[in-house]
């Protein structure tokens, strides 16, 4: 990563304008991750922006707060990624499209995550709640982000106006022509920086898989239905107990869960997997596992292991698993 920065800055000498913008990206001072949703849902407009005649092109605050909770709802919903180091006190961007997704996960009876782009708030009711979680994108925006932005070693860049009174973002329209021609790069330098300013205050890993995953569209969340055939050997009788609470569970009730949470993970493994009622895997939903849980997993992987067939690339996997001690090595490393 290192490397192509560099040699993109060698490339960025070729226009002033750009400069500027990838030196606001990657020295910007930050409490939080607001500056790199606020660049990348700029360049993201100058990218849908069709050559009108005038001179000045206006970007409303109202349309770049809805790609800012665009970004911040995915990383969210999927990966629950932090976005400030002060933990006790999370930003209120955070906070209010924490609250949109909890409306959302409720008016569903589901805590299936969904990514943003799909979901008509119109159509389920939440069209209010929409719009009020937009305002108060756009108040934060107008109060610290958008001025802030352009400030770098008290200098300040003039790469747009404000008008902060109508709410608006203006720009010359040849510079909206060059971003929108370099947005590519763009986007680029503002993920690897958003990468790097979420590695300094999150534990879990393959965040810069993460932030590239949500941007292409590209996060497979497969059926866990194959490994039933396998959890099923742990109940000889054909009745599935629940790994958390040990009780019995209904069909209609039964769920796979990820003891590591997935957005640890990131993969789907059979070590990692075991049998739970509904409800409670959506309650620890991205907590990780207490000491005693972890021990359970170590030895249900080693019975596991002794009542599996063991020709197949499952059998091969569980025991590299079992032999390197996945589950604790793991869970260790997640635990900071
Ligand atoms: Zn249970």
């Amino acid at each position: 990563m290192k490397l192509s920065i560099k040699i993109n800055r060698e490339w960025f000498k070729m226009n002033i304008y750009i400069k500027q913008w990838s030196d606001l990206i990657l020295n910007c001072s930050f409490d939080n991750t607001y500056k790199m949703a606020w660049s990348k849902a700029l360049v993201e407009s100058t990218v849908n922006f069709n050559d009108p005649i005038d001179d000045i092109v206006i970007f409303d605050f109202n349309d770049i707060a809805k790609l800012c909770l665009k970004y911040y709802w995915n990383q969210t919903i999927y990966f629950d990624l932090i976005q400030s180091p002060n933990i006790k006190k999370p930003p209120e961007i955070i906070s209010s499209t924490k609250e949109l997704i909890t409306l959302f996960f409720n008016n569903k009876h589901s805590v299936q995550p969904i990514r943003f782009e799909k979901i008509d708030f119109s159509a389920i009711g939440l069209a209010r709640e929409y719009e009020v979680t937009v305002k108060n994108i756009v108040r934060t925006l107008k109060q610290d982000v958008s001025w802030r932005f352009k400030n770098l070693n008290r200098q300040t860049y003039e790469i747009y106006g404000l008008n902060l009174s109508e709410s608006k973002v203006i720009f010359n329209k040849k510079d909206v022509i060059t971003l929108k021609e370099h947005s590519d790069l763009l986007f680029t330098v503002i993920n690897y920086r958003w990468t790097q300013m979420l590695e300094g205050f999150n534990y879990s890993p393959r965040i810069s898989r993460k932030v590239r995953a949500i941007d292409e569209n590209n996060i497979k969340r497969s059926s866990l239905k194959k490994f039933q055939e396998h959890l099923d050997l742990m109940f000889e009788d054909g009745k599935r107990k629940c790994f958390y609470c040990g009780k019995a569970i209904a069909d209609n009730e039964t769920s796979v869960d990820h003891v590591i949470p997935w957005s640890y993970m990131f993969s789907d493994d059979l070590w990692n997997l075991v049998y739970c009622h509904k409800g409670e895997n959506s309650e620890k939903s991205n907590r990780l596992p207490s000491q005693e849980d972890i021990t359970r997993l170590e030895e249900r992987n080693n019975q596991l292991l002794e009542r599996m067939q063991n020709n197949t690339k499952d059998y091969d996997q569980l025991q590299i698993a079992v032999e390197k001690d996945y589950v604790k090595k793991f869970w260790i490393s997640f635990k900071g």
